[in-house]
Parts: C-alpha cells; structure tokens; sequence
C-alpha cells in the first residue's frame, strides 16, 4: 500500500516532462515564450505602478561610506523599508546591486547593525552583511526588507502555524498572486526607485541575496530585464532535489512550475548576462550535488547564447550561508566587463 501523498507526488514527478524545458531549439525565441509563462506563474502584480513617495528616515556615514534609511511604496499598503549604501571611494554614476536577506532577522543583516539601534554594529555570521560587502568592493548597494521579514513581518494576523510566511503565501495564492511575485515585485519597484535617483548607472545594476533572497535573486533576474547580473547564493539547485525533497518555507512553491521548467531552465532566461551561483558543499536544504547537475544544464543554455565564460559556481566550505570571498573576485570581473 501506498498510503503517504509524497509517494505519489514523487512518482507524478519522476515521470513528468515539463513542457518548456530547454531543448536545444533557438534561444531566443525559448526565452520569449517561457519568460511570460514564469511571470505568469508568478502572479498578477498591480497593472498601474503607484508613486513612490520616497521617505527619508535617516543617514549616516560609515567607514565605506554613507548609509541612509528611506521607505518606499511598492504598491497600496505595502510600504518597503531599505538601505542606500553609496561608497566614497566611486564617483556617480554608481553600479548597484540590490541586495534581499532570506528567512534571518531581516535587512539590518545587510548593513551589521542591532535591529532596534542602527547606531549600534553588530558582528553578522555567513557574510551575510551584503550591503557592507558591496561598499568595500566599491559597488553601490539598495538593501530592501522583503515581505514578511524584519520589519515586515506579519503583526495584523494571528498565525496559527506560528509561521511568517504562512498567512502572507496562502493569501497570496487566494488573490492569484504569489509571496514569491510580490518580492519580486519589490525588487522592480526598487529599480524604479533608483531610476528616480539620478546617480545610478542603470545598465549595471545586479541583485544578490542567499537562501530565500536566493530565491527572488533568481526569479528576479529571470524576469526584470533591467537586472545586468546575478549573484543568487544558496538557492540555485533543482526543484526536484530541494524543496520537492526537503522541508522547505512555502514560499518557495510556485504553482505549476514543475510542469512548466525545472529551476535550471528559470535561470537560463537571464543567459547571456553574468550569474555568480554561491552553493555550500555542507548546505543541507540545496544539496550541493543537485546544484552542480542544475549547473550542468544551465552551462548548455549559456553556451547556447555564446556567453559559457559568463557563468560561474563557486562553493564554498561550509554549510547554507554566503561566501564573499569566493564568490565577489568573479562576480567583480564580470561586472568590469559590462
Ligand atoms: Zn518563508
């Protein structure tokens, strides 16, 4: 007898055949019929864009330079708190990477401060602090909170499963939107934040993250094509091995995308632009050896589009984290290159 779901689910899996998945045909045209099917699968987003109204909450100087605080709307009621880091030792116009932390305390991580003192630094474990890392390279960084965490996790809600990202998934998928399409969505609106600035290079601009900003690094890059690099850490593996196999946050299951593409496929729609794939040879919840068999066929994708040298995996030794030192050599020679 076969009495657990996963049995079947597993089989369903093991014997499905997704309908868009890279087939050596041209790539270009693939890229345009899976790209609206992803964004698709992602969810509705709002069909106008609302006014920004950029908040200022503070600023500081930092010994890499200046840091400010600003708040602003993505969409109605859903306000989007982040960090500019500009670094003193660039000149404008700025390359920017935006940086989203995963499931930790938030966006403070990004900049090492306490989350109740922004005066106050605070030692930050797994390199994690992206926005400082980007400002000793010399790069720009736009930290944003993402939905659900740090400062916008959920308080309205009484969450039964004492999760953050319950009520905030389950909702979405009740308005035919996903957690994970709206976080993109947030980057987007991020981008038009920095369109706005007017010290911002907009042809390079990057988004990194680890775990679940792995997740929207990815998502985002596959769809936004104003995103000119890629550094997706701890996330890029396949949806079989990872989170069909291992408990993960539901947030990361978008509906109907294993029929559609497996992850590597997702990925391959930002070839031929710059990826850093960040794995760690010990990360228990994105196997290492899944990530290199997805980066098997993500290299057939980015040979395809002439750019094989483009794309690079680095795994560090350890366990689900980021690893700076590894991965920004590569990352910044790409980026010299744009
Ligand atoms: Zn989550």
């Amino acid at each position: 007898m076969h009495l657990s779901p996963s049995e079947n689910h597993r089989y369903l899996m093991e014997n499905l055949q997704p309908s868009h998945s890279w087939d050596g045909s041209d790539l270009k045209q693939w890229q345009r019929k899976l790209r609206p099917k992803v964004k698709n699968l992602l969810g509705t987003t709002p069909k106008e864009k609302c006014d920004l109204n950029v908040r200022s909450i503070w600023k500081k100087k930092h010994k890499y330079g200046t840091i400010e605080k600003i708040v602003f709307t993505a969409e109605a009621f859903s306000d989007v708190p982040a960090y500019i880091c500009l670094p003193d030792a660039v000149d404008e116009p700025y390359t920017f990477m935006i940086c989203v932390q995963g499931h930790s305390g938030g966006m403070y991580n990004s900049i090492a401060v306490d989350p109740k003192n922004h005066k106050k630094t605070i030692a930050i474990k797994g390199d994690r602090d992206f926005g400082i890392g980007c400002m000793k390279r010399g790069i720009a960084a736009l930290c944003i909170e993402q939905r659900s965490f740090g400062e916008r996790q959920e308080k309205e809600q009484k969450m039964v499963a004492n999760h953050g990202c319950h009520d905030a998934t389950m909702h979405a998928l009740m308005l035919g939107r996903t957690l994970t399409g709206e976080r993109v969505y947030d980057v987007d609106r991020g981008i038009d934040y920095l369109a706005s600035r007017g010290d911002v290079n907009m042809k390079k601009i990057g988004v990194m993250g680890n775990s679940g900003g792995g997740t929207v690094s990815l998502f985002s890059a596959a769809t936004n094509p104003r995103i000119a690099f890629a550094m997706p850490s701890c996330y890029f593996n396949t949806f079989q091995d990872s989170i069909m196999s291992i408990y993960h946050c539901m947030d990361n299951y978008i509906p109907g995308i294993l029929e559609l593409a497996e992850m590597s496929d997702v990925m391959g729609l930002f070839a031929p632009k710059p990826i850093v794939i960040v794995a760690g040879r010990d990360d228990e919840l994105f196997p290492v050896e899944a990530t290199k068999k997805a980066f098997k066929e993500l290299k057939k994708i980015y040979k395809a589009a002439g750019a094989e040298k483009k794309i690079h995996l680095v795994i560090g030794d350890g366990g689900h984290r980021f690893y700076a030192d590894d991965a920004w050599p590569k990352m910044l020679k790409e980026i010299k290159k744009l």
